[in-house]
């Protein structure tokens, strides 16, 4: 089997400070970022490098978490100004966001630089950026066994024919249901899945937040349903921990685009509920300070006694 050391994964995206207000409480700045929870995630399974751009304000304790994970920090570059802001307010249950503030800062110039060393990387994973920088980074690496990734509303309205272009190179594509309809202009989700799926990426993982998410690939469907939380704190990063336990279970998996057994896929799918389920239990990143292997698989066990009839 591959092993955690040898099947390398790529993260681009942000790397963030965000402030979060939901129920449960109020947090003014701390680390955030699509990339950083990706790979916090992905780094329980296997080895993680980010592509991704901050400022001079980033913390070195921040750094530090990121190391202690094991990530590799060689494309993390640093620029003078001010790191990415985000600030976002949660309804009462959680399911709805505003977004309240969004400072590009150093993240508005940025350009993604793969160093040499990542080129040859296996596995690609594309945070929620704009397409064609997506596509700029897939086209500096050579020999992927499998790429994918995020994208969101914003690209789908007023960038459309540039994201249909980077979609093309896809393997696998993680949206959430809304946005799944919005790209297809299919209401039905089968219909849905068809047609995206007819654009490129073979692996479809169609989410519906706290409900779970399905799995759409060229031998049938398979659906999760969602972790019932007991405590549940701050659901960002939520959809961004199921990409990296998706991609990292898939990595350490060694599955690539011509042998990409179900079993795997499916699996990979309730990881990915797994680790969306921790992220939510903590403000920002909080849970993966003590987040263990173990309660990993504790969970993932649980996944399995109450989806088994
Ligand atoms: P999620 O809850 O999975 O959608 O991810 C939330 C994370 O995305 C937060 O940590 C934000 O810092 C980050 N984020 C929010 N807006 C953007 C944006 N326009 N571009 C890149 N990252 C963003």
């Amino acid at each position: 089997m591959a092993t955690i050391e040898t099947m390398s994964l790529v993260v681009v995206g942000s790397v963030a400070y965000d402030g979060v207000t939901t129920p449960a409480g109020k947090v003014d700045r701390m680390l955030g970022g699509a990339c950083t929870y990706i790979s916090l995630s992905a780094s329980y399974f296997t080895k993680s490098h980010i592509v991704a751009v901050v400022g001079d304000d980033f913390a070195q304790e921040d750094v530090d978490l990121l190391a202690s994970r094991g990530i590799g920090l060689e494309g993390l570059e640093r620029v003078p100004g001010k790191t990415f802001f985000w600030a976002g307010v949660y309804s009462a249950d959680m399911n709805d966001r505003e977004t309240i503030t969004t400072d590009l800062n150093v993240f508005a110039s940025f350009s993604p630089k793969l160093p040499e060393s990542y080129q040859s990387e296996p596995y690609l994973m594309l945070g929620n950026i704009q397409p064609a920088l997506q596509n700029s980074v897939r086209e500096q690496m050579n020999g992927l066994r499998l790429v994918g990734g995020d994208t969101m509303n914003y690209w789908i309205n007023d960038f459309r024919a540039e994201l249909l272009n980077t979609l093309k190179g896809w393997n696998f594509l993680l949206i959430n249901d809304s946005e799944a309809k919005m790209l297809s202009g299919e209401s039905n989700l089968q219909a849905a899945a068809a047609r995206i799926r007819a654009l490129g990426p073979k692996i479809l993982v169609i989410k519906r937040g706290e409900y779970g998410a399905t799995l759409f690939h060229d031998a049938g469907h398979f659906s999760v349903p969602g972790y019932l939380l007991t405590s549940l704190k701050d659901p960002t990063g939520a959809g961004d921990c199921f990409a990296g336990g998706f991609i990292g279970y898939l990595a350490s998996r060694g599955v690539t685009v011509d042998s990409a057994p179900a079993t795997d896929l499916a699996r990979a799918v309730v990881y990915g509920s797994v680790m969306g389920s921790f992220c939510c239990e903590e403000f920002g990143v909080g849970r993966f300070r003590t987040l263990s292997r173990d309660e990993i698989e504790d969970r993932f066990q649980e996944f399995r006694a109450f989806t088994t009839f």
